[in-house]
């Protein structure tokens, strides 16, 4: 059977679902294929059910504070690890209906075809017995986790894919790779009673660039659960489980989550066919702007264009490749201050420039630590640091890299002040309130002011003088 349609979306994730509401403005000759389940990568094993498993965690880790607050027996709780999975699951439910509901409940067979696609050449796709012949296609396709050969399908082996989907968790876990989601979920799992040992082979915590900050997170972490970095992890089978040495170091555990990273998810499309030339992880070359293929009317979206992952980067890529497959004048993606949470905790956050994109003799650095902030020692939660760095010719904000308590909400006045242009001096023309953790940042900006005027050599910053009850 053959099909004829204006567009082709491929992938039914958040940049397939909104390059479907770009194209159907414009025409009703679409299709949207979609191979496994719907529901979203986010929803289903992604941000949403994560952040749940995190929650719950930090939730329960709170009775080791309970003593200090007068409140008895917080040492007598215990989770129920079943019940703990099943209130994911039930949320992760939650989140992929309202996202079926709102897209793909509502689309008829003649539009959502389930099946993995591939090209037959630039101009046509197979769909199980179905031929798509299509005047344009959003390749949406997303990313997956990447597990060594020889440990692909193999029993004790965890992944995002498949670990909330567990009816009971195992008494230990290795987490291999130590990016934002093997922290995040070993960290959780931690929370949640199972004896984890974290192991990468480089020396940084969750991607942080800047040293200082990568030193504080680990120190932070360390205190929490083993933390390995700097050898290659090397697993091997033992007594039904495994064995994960790091050099000098060996642990026995019952199963390994694999969190060495994702990766778009290409090959089944045999984009080979195309003829176009297929950089890193296959992707083929487009223009980062209007996400077009080559001089081919196909557009690239979401994670399937390579890179970090990033939930809100993938749903405007699919709106600008929607619109672009439909109009003669290209919308073009603008790619605004970076930012990017790890909802551990505390939480990590980088905010603008990373540090190792500076140049150095032209910026101007500030450092703050959580300790003495008022409203953090309130919270029990007063552990961390951030550095904040501005240009010194113009004094405008470049960046920051922080871990500490509620440093995701900081990593968006950040981002919104670099965003707009804002010089330190502007930034601490806003108003902050007493006592909230946005006077770690005040005092950042403080500190960063003064270094600005300082010379580069004396270092550009000092310690500020504890900040208890506000200025
Ligand atoms: C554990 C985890 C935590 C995360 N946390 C965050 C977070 O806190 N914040 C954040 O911003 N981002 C986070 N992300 C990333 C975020 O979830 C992704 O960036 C986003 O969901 C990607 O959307 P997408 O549309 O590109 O791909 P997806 O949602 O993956 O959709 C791709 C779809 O294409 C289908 N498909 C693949 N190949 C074919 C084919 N050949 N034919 C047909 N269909 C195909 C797939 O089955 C899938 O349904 C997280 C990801 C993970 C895994």
């Amino acid at each position: 059977m053959t099909i004829k349609v204006d567009v082709a979306i491929i992938g039914a994730g958040h940049a397939g679902l909104n390059a479907v509401k770009e194209v159907r403005k414009v025409t009703d000759r679409w299709v949207l294929i979609n191979g496994g389940p719907l529901g979203t990568t986010c929803a289903r094993i992604g941000c949403m059910p994560s952040k749940v498993a995190i929650h719950l965690a930090e939730t329960y880790q709170i009775r080791e504070r309970l003593g200090r607050y007068g409140v008895e027996g917080g040492e007598h709780l215990r989770i129920n690890q079943q019940a703990a999975l099943e209130h994911v699951r039930d949320l992760r439910d939650t989140f992929v209906d309202l996202v079926l509901a709102n897209t793909t409940d509502e689309m008829d067979a003649e539009h959502l075809i389930d099946g993995y696609a591939e090209f037959i050449d630039a101009g046509r796709l197979k769909v199980g017995e179905r031929i798509i012949e299509p005047e344009a296609v959003i390749i949406a396709t997303g990313a997956r986790s990447v597990v060594p050969q020889e440990w692909q399908d193999a029993d004790g082996v965890l992944t995002v894919d498949n670990l909330f989907d567990q009816e009971q968790l195992p008494e230990s876990v290795a987490v291999i790779g130590l990016g934002p989601i093997g922290l995040e979920i070993g960290q959780a799992l931690h929370r949640l009673g199972i004896e984890v040992t974290g192991f990468d082979h480089g020396e940084r915590l969750a991607r942080i660039a800047d040293p200082v900050v990568n030193r504080a997170a680990i120190d932070i972490f360390q205190r929490e659960f083993p933390l390995l970095f700097g050898h290659e992890p090397e697993i091997s089978r033992r007594n039904g489980g495994f064995a994960v040495r790091s050099g000098e170091r060996e642990v026995a555990v019952e199963q390994i989550f694999f969190a060495v990273g994702r990766q778009a998810h290409l090959a089944p499309l045999k984009l080979e066919r195309l003829g176009v030339p297929l950089g890193a992880q296959g992707v083929p070359r487009f223009d980062p702007a209007t996400l077009k293929v080559s001089k081919l009317p196909i557009y690239l979206a979401g994670d399937a264009t390579g890179g970090i992952a990033n939930l809100q980067r993938a749903a405007e890529h699919g709106r600008i490749a929607g619109f672009n497959a439909v109009h003669r004048r290209k919308r073009r993606y603008v790619s605004r201050a970076p930012m990017a949470i790890i909802f551990s905790e505390p939480n990590i956050a980088i905010a603008g420039r990373q540090w190792n994109e500076l140049d150095q003799a032209r910026t101007a650095v500030a450092q703050q630590r959580f300790g003495p902030v008022g409203r953090a020692l309130i919270m029990g939660q007063n552990r961390g640091m951030m550095r904040v760095y501005a240009d010194r010719r113009s004094g405008r904000l470049l960046g920051a890299a922080m871990v500490g308590p509620r440093c995701e909400h900081l990593a968006h006045l950040l981002c919104w002040a670099i965003e707009s242009g804002f010089t330190v001096d502007r930034a601490l023309d806003m108003p902050f309130y007493h006592p909230v953790i946005e006077e770690a940042l005040q005092d950042a900006l403080i500190e960063l002011r003064e270094a600005l005027h300082a010379s580069p050599a004396r270092g550009g910053w000092r310690r500020l003088a504890p900040r208890l009850v506000g200025t």
